[in-house]
């Protein structure tokens, strides 16, 4: 097993992931690391979701950065604000106590002028969205000429979003001696694309197989005709006492409905999609990364590469359009050595699709049945009296509860 030290890392910033505990390294950080702490070449890097990426390309670049700088020297692209937010949280928490170095990040929906004070305060790493960095160039707020290295996060994706036009603009303002990183966990003819007009022979790094979903995520699906499909979804979620998770529904009308729905229903849930503010989406989004927040519904855009520890489910209220978003949204589990289950509800016409996943994935999905009124009602006893278990009683012991317990519970019985 290979070690943060052999791969050549300093030890303040090993001090920094073991309190964060990293204790050893993903299968991508033992081959990124390496070859980015000694090389300038450009680089191609595929691995999974939840496999560590942003610390295989952030770790080596803190190492390479001089800190407090004024113009940046890395600017690292990704496709959402969410995204965003979290690499540059990740990097300044790997950069604590280390040479001073300053992340910004800029992204659509903040205000303008906040990002441009921080910028001028010194930025030696800038992480942002395609779409507010080519504003910023544009505005003058932003100098790209000392940039020394670009990373494409989810580069595909970046792609699939639009934002083609805008990395044109950018990468054109950086100097041509830059080394370019591409980082994805789906390998498509766009990635390709990109590496053709952007990147200079390449080395490609490729963990595990391509375009596959995580190792530890398993895959359940449900069949219930379209009009029953709340319902069906309440019935599995009843059945799941601890889920805590995403549901991922395919327009904004609908992922508010549901979360309405869901609300009603007792649980705790919020929406996020285009619709709702900055400020609003990011407040939802540190309550459920606290778990304050236990069912989050979302469309596909809102909740790309969002990285929460421990989710337990994933629950597809509808197939994403397209099949390569099902590892999108089946990545959001299983993260970080975890497992995870990703559940799909579908119509019976449907169940074809279900066959394609299972390729594209290259792992079966379990049919499951729906379970009924009574299947549900004696999970959640179930559920309750494991807790009642789990209670430390040591102190008091349980006796008299006991025979309140019956007395309460007699009008129950038939
Ligand atoms: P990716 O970009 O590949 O989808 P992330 O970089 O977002 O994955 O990492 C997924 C999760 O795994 C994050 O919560 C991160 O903190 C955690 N993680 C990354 N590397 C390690 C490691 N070596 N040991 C423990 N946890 C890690
Ligand atoms: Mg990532």
């Amino acid at each position: 097993m290979a070690t943060f030290e052999q791969l050549g890392l300093p030890s303040e910033i090993i001090k920094t992931l073991d309190q964060a505990g990293f204790t050893e390294p993903s299968s991508i950080q033992v081959r990124a690391i390496p070859f980015l702490l000694d090389s300038e070449a450009d680089l191609i890097a595929l691995a999974q979701t939840g496999t560590g990426k942003t610390a295989a390309f952030g770790l080596p670049i803190l190492c390479k950065t001089e800190g407090k700088g004024k113009e940046p020297t890395t600017l690292i692209l990704c496709p959402t604000r969410e995204l965003c937010m979290q690499i540059t949280k990740d990097l300044q928490g790997f950069a604590r106590g280390w040479k001073g170095i300053s992340v910004v990040s800029v992204y659509g929906g903040q205000s303008m002028s906040i990002q441009i004070n921080s910028l001028k305060k010194g930025a030696d790493i800038v992480v942002g969205t395609p779409g507010r960095i080519h504003d910023l160039i544009r505005r003058k707020a932003l100098v790209l000429k000392n940039v020394e290295r670009v990373v494409l996060d989810e580069a595909d994706e970046m792609l699939d979003m639009g934002f083609k036009e805008d990395l044109d603009a950018i990468l054109e303002q950086t100097p041509e001696t830059k080394q370019t990183l591409l980082f994805s966990a789906t390998i498509s003819k766009s990635v390709y694309s990109i590496a053709s007009d952007y990147m200079k022979e390449p080395e490609e790094i490729s963990v595990g197989e391509k375009n596959k979903g995580a190792d530890n995520v398993t895959h359940e699906y449900y069949v219930t005709a379209n009009q029953n499909k709340f319902e069906a979804l309440k019935r599995i979620l009843s059945s799941l006492p601890n889920v805590y998770g995403i549901v991922f529904c395919r327009t904004k009308k609908q992922t508010q409905e549901v979360a309405d729905n869901l609300q009603q229903a007792g649980y705790n849930t919020e929406s996020l999609h285009g619709d709702i503010s900055q400020n609003v989406r990011t407040s939802i989004m540190n309550r459920f990364k606290r778990g304050r927040i236990t069912l989050l519904a979302a469309t596909d855009v809102a909740a790309r590469g969002i990285d929460v520890n421990n989710l337990t489910h994933i629950i597809n209220y509808n197939l994403p359009d397209q099949n390569g978003l099902y590892t999108h949204r089946s990545g959001r589990t299983g993260r970080a050595q975890k497992s995870g289950i990703s559940i799909s509800i579908v119509a019976p016409n449907e169940t074809g699709r279900i066959k394609q996943l299972e390729n594209l994935v290259g792992k079966t999905f379990e049919y499951k049945k729906i379970p009924s009124g009574e299947e549900v009602m004696e999970i959640k006893f179930n559920s309750f009296l494991e807790e009642m278990k789990n209670i430390d009683t040591s102190e008091f012991g349980y006796d008299h509860y006991f025979s309140e317990a019956v007395s309460k519970l007699k009008h129950l019985k038939k």
